[in-house]
């Protein structure tokens, strides 16, 4: 069967741009090349049987502030646990700097700092629709806030250069910012990661920080129970290598990292298009290791316990030498680790009637790095959790290279599909009013290699298939809520 739209890669952006292609009621078909849809959001039983493990994203933000998924009302659909607590920041000499959801508890938490850290906050707290706009369309377009973009803009600026240094006094704030923009791999400070760090924050306080029950696959389940009740299909254990598999289909959406376009191309790209995808550059990596645990985290700290998501790594300074090292080809010897406790909120990831606990973490490494970080991570969470290793039951490490194996996006476990710099966030991959469209006559690139990048939103999906509707369909964009 000829279909209407062809969607290469059933990860989040291509689930979303396939929904939005059902929904405005044509024929969809989607290619994945492993053996289930998910991309970066699926959960599994990777250690041992009942044990749920999310394999890539675990909390998820964007997924109550993204358009998409407000439109597709995510969370009328699947259930998610919002903590009190949206993130921690352990430190070695003073206590952990704790992000709660409600901003004036954060700020009375921190003393001294808690004036400069709601000075930093509040005017994005309060701004936060065109924070999320902007963050949420790419930075080319005209701006829904500009007064919003201005705050935004400017506390950007600050943070992520040298600036940063005159906000605070304590370690605490400092810490907290630098592990909020530590959600991006690379050096700080950095215009990139502080802009992005500073919109997680900003969420941490307002939306906060969920946790779907059941784990990530949960978004995904959704949007292929919607799509196949839209009539859409989804063929599995299908690596496309040449668009030309994908026969007469009217549209082609492609859910593939900016790197792969030109090889399932077959040498019909322009050359400067090609140059310019050649020239996109892909990041550092990072490695996961995933823990079972026989009771809860030993935290040095107990409020850490409370919170959904923990940043190990230490204080600013730290964290900024650690991100150097990776930047500079090398292992850091206090990495900068991500760790989430889903089971804490969460006891559908557990077999019934278990008292234990599992683990969610990953750190950034070198590009293409092959080293198990187990060790490395477990003295990491050591220092912030003495006895932490006396309560592994049981681990399991996937490195960078195999996150590649696992997912040709990740290239050298690059989990943003090209490094985030302003420069690549204004031409992702190439600079356009419309990055999603490429030079091939109904070819569209919606992967987090096109804006607004990486984290589970499906925004690169709905954008694309909003153009494709437009161009080829002459249709607008449908109703997505359940029906
Ligand atoms: C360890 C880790 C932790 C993360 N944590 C978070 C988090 O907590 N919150 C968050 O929001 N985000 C997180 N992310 C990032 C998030 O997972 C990604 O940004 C998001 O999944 C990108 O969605 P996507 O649809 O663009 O691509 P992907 O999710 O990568 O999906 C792409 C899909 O396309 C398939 N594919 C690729 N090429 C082909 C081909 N040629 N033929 C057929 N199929 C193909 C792949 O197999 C894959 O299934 C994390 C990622 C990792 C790896």
């Amino acid at each position: 069967m000829v279909v209407d739209a062809a969607v290469v890669g059933a990860g989040p952006n291509g689930l979303a741009a396939a929904v939005t292609m059902a929904r405005a009621g044509l024929s969809v078909r989607v290619y994945e090349a492993a053996g289930t849809p998910g991309g970066g959001a699926r959960t599994s039983e990777l250690i041992q049987p009942g044990y749920l493990h999310d394999i890539c994203s675990a909390v998820h933000p964007m997924a109550l502030a993204s358009p998409f998924f407000r439109e597709f009302k995510l969370d009328e659909r699947i259930g998610m646990f919002v903590p009190e607590v949206s993130f921690a920041h352990p430190l070695p000499d003073s206590a952990a700097g704790i992000g709660y959801r409600d901003l004036e508890r954060t700020t009375t938490a921190l003393g001294r700092d808690g004036a400069a850290y709601r000075d930093l906050m509040k005017p994005l707290v309060e701004h936060i629709s065109g924070v999320v706009d902007l963050t949420t369309h790419g930075l080319m377009r005209v701006p829904r806030d500009p007064v919003g973009l201005l705050k935004y803009g400017l506390r950007s600026l600050e943070q992520g250069s040298v600036l940063r240094t005159r906000r605070f006094e304590e370690q605490q704030g400092p810490a907290m910012i630098a592990g909020l923009a530590g959600h991006v791999v690379g050096r700080q400070p950095a215009l990139a990661s502080a802009a992005a760090g500073l919109m997680l924050g900003a969420l941490s306080h307002t939306v906060g920080w969920p946790i779907p029950t059941g784990g990530s696959q949960a978004i995904i389940d959704a949007m292929v129970a919607d799509l196949e009740a839209h009539g859409g299909q989804i063929v599995t254990g299908h690596r496309v290598t040449s668009l030309a598999e994908l026969g007469s289909a009217r549209t082609v959406l492609l859910d593939v990292a900016a790197p792969q376009l030109e090889g399932l191309a077959d040498g019909r790209l322009p050359s400067g298009y090609a140059a310019a995808l050649r020239n996109f550059k892909t990041g550092d990596g990072v490695s996961k290791v995933d823990f079972i645990l026989s009771e809860d985290v030993p935290w040095a700290d107990p409020d850490v316990g409370q919170a959904g998501t923990v940043h190990l790594g230490g204080t600013r300074r730290q964290v900024a030498i650690s991100e150097a090292q990776v930047s500079g080809g090398k292992h850091p010897d206090n990495p900068f680790v991500l760790a989430s406790q889903p089971s804490s909120f969460d006891r559908s990831r557990l077999p019934p009637g278990s008292h234990r606990q599992i683990l969610w973490t990953y750190t950034h490494v070198p590009a293409g790095s092959t080293r198990d970080m187990t060790e490395a991570v477990t003295a990491q969470l050591e220092r912030y959790a003495p006895g932490f290793a006396d309560v592994v039951v049981d681990s399991k490490a996937t490195t960078a290279a195999d996150l590649e194996r696992y997912n040709p996006n990740y290239v050298g476990g690059d989990f943003s599909a090209g490094k985030m710099t302003v420069p690549q966030l204004l031409a992702r991959p190439v600079p356009s009013m419309n990055p999603w469209r490429t030079p091939l006559d109904g070819v569209y690139l919606c992967s987090a290699s096109t804006p607004p990048g990486p984290a589970v939103h499906g925004m690169c999906g709905y954008l694309a298939a909003e153009r494709a509707l437009k161009d080829v369909f002459r249709l607008p964009v449908p109703d997505l809520g359940p029906q």
